[in-house]
């Protein structure tokens, strides 16, 4: 239920506006991380109020589990996405092409970073591979313990701009954040916040402020692909409608209305419930 809001007179701790509370026709009706707000500080303390939230230019967000509109926005404004992967063990095409997608999807510019440069004397073939999932898309070979290239990511960072990173557990993101912001990220103790009901809420810093530079978001939520629906995931979670999906008669089926279609000729049988062809139809959306 609180913020932390920076704003040229320094940190303040938000909180939502009773009216727009009031209003608010769901989640993403209130901030996230990386929201530009309308904010009037409370006379004589650290305390704002937040009235209105400015027109988000990118967001990258998820489906809500459980209600069927509900969007659940993960980071909004976000200007470009530094897409993470390691040049050593986690290298691998085609998370690089989901995260890719995610961006794309965000309106976020995806910039590919190959981390641990300092383990690898050739990246040179590396970058090829990548060039041939990623046309168009900037490509830098970097090392965030040795500094390597850091002045390129930085570049994408002037004064006002927001970035995030995304990628494997492992990859540098962390030490890339330290890197970058020039330090040891500052642990914040979490402010604890009675709603009044007895439960507690908490609210830890997910905005990196960077010395003389932009910003970056590192929210757990936000930064493996695990936490949205994969395509593995979607296979895993579907094995029933892949199976059936063998029999289409067409490889390239797509079970809408295409004559041998399988899994609707099951559909009408009664054998596949309509609900779980249309999550399934969603999900792969
Ligand atoms: P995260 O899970 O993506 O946040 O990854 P971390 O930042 O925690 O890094 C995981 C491990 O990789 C740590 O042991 C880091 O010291 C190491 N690491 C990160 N960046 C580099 C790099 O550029 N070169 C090398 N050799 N190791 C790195
Ligand atoms: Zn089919």
């Amino acid at each position: 239920n609180s913020y932390r809001l920076w704003s040229e007179a320094g940190e303040w701790l938000g909180e939502v506006a009773g009216k727009m509370l009031h209003e608010a026709g769901g989640r993403s009706d209130l901030p996230v991380v990386g929201d530009w707000v309308v904010a009037r500080p409370r006379p004589g303390g650290d305390r704002a109020v937040v009235h209105r939230i400015l027109a988000r230019r990118t967001k990258f967000s998820r489906q809500g589990a459980g209600k069927r509109t509900s969007e659940q926005i993960l980071a909004a404004n976000v200007d470009c996405a530094f897409i993470v992967t390691s040049l050593n063990r986690d290298f691998n095409l085609r998370r690089i092409e989901r995260y890719l997608t995610l961006t794309w999807d965000s309106g976020a510019l995806p910039i590919i970073l190959l981390n641990k440069a300092d383990l690898c004397p050739q990246p040179a073939r590396f970058i090829t591979e990548v060039e041939s999932v990623a046309p168009a898309v900037p490509i830098h070979a970097i090392s965030a313990l040795t500094g390597e290239g850091l002045g390129e990511i930085l570049k994408y960072l002037a004064k006002g701009q927001t970035g995030v990173l995304l990628g494997s557990s492992g990859v540098g993101k962390s030490t890339l954040i330290n890197s970058l912001s020039g330090g040891p990220r500052l642990r914040v103790a979490p402010i604890r916040e009675s709603d009044g009901r007895g439960r507690h809420t908490t609210t830890s810093r997910q905005l990196v402020l960077l010395p003389g530079a932009g910003m970056i978001i590192d929210t757990p939520g936000l930064r493996e692909l695990q936490l949205w629906q994969s395509e593995e995931g979607l296979d895993l979670s579907f094995r029933d409608i892949r199976s059936l999906a063998a029999g289409c008669r067409y490889g390239d089926c797509r079970h809408q209305s295409e004559p041998g279609c399988a899994v609707l000729e099951a559909l009408d049988e009664g054998i596949l419930p309509a609900e779980r062809l249309e999550s399934y139809r969603k999900l792969q959306k």
